[in-house]
């Protein structure tokens, strides 16, 4: 099972990845951890993606690519992988697409996050991270038990600094202008299965679940 989970920011794209990858053992990929965790180790790769991760902009695709591809390549890919936030472009789309047709490992399915802009924001606003495990909440959707500490390891959570309104704003636009054509791209090779990100987190994942368990 080789997934691509692809929607806008805020769609839910990271929330069903986890729970699917916890449940059923698939690995999941998010683009966005490996980069933030670049970022926080102060490698090579974190260091060039950093600025462009603060202004909301796509870090150059190249770089992204070669960082998935080794990524995928060293993964434990028994049950098979999400790739989540990847591809964000038609040039990452084509590259990954070739590089994954020689490796024997083709992307069977493409989830798409059909979501609403007001949902997106209100999401992306209210969005808290534990600061030592990574887990995700909403303040309001799905609040922690306590206030701004971890229900799963006590840790602290955080705001992302990329999730303050200007920044959201920005990265909507890059969505619109760079990763929206790759709808189009998924549904022409006849793999683009539309899904609703506006429902609640247990729907969205029944209703993936459903079109998956054959495979599963
Ligand atoms: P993405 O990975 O697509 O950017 P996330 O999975 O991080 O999105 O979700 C964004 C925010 O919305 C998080 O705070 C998360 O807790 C919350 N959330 C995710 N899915 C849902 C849902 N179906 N309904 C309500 N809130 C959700
Ligand atoms: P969200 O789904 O909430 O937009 P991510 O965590 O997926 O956020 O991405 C955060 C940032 O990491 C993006 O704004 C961008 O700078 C960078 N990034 C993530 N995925 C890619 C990608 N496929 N190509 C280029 N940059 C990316
Ligand atoms: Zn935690």
């Amino acid at each position: 099972m080789r997934l691509v989970f692809l929607g806008p920011p805020g769609a839910g794209k990271g929330t069903q990845a986890v729970m699917l990858s916890e449940r059923r053992g698939i690995l999941h990929l998010s683009t966005g951890d490996i980069l933030r965790e670049n970022v926080k180790r102060r490698t090579e790769i974190g260091k060039k993606a950093k600025s462009f991760m603060e202004k909301g902009e796509l870090v150059p695709d190249d770089m992204v690519i070669e960082m998935m591809i080794e990524t995928i390549k060293t993964g434990n890919k028994d049950k098979g992988f999400i790739l989540d936030g990847f591809p964000r472009t038609l040039y990452q789309a084509k590259k990954i697409d070739g590089e994954l047709e020689g490796l024997n490992l083709p992307i069977d399915t493409v989830f798409y996050f059909k979501t609403s802009i007001d949902i997106v924001i209100f999401r992306l606003t209210g969005r808290r991270l534990c600061k030592d495990c990574g887990a995700n909440y909403h303040i309001k959707n799905m609040p922690p038990k306590k206030e701004d500490v971890c229900d799963k390891c006590g840790g602290e959570l955080y705001q992302r600094k990329d999730d303050s309104e200007e920044t959201i704003k920005k990265r909507l636009e890059v969505y619109n202008s760079q990763t929206e054509e790759l709808i189009g791209y998924y549904r022409g090779k006849g793999i683009l299965k539309e899904l609703s990100g506006d429902l609640d987190a247990d729907v969205v994942y029944e209703e993936i679940f459903g079109i998956l368990k054959k495979d599963l």
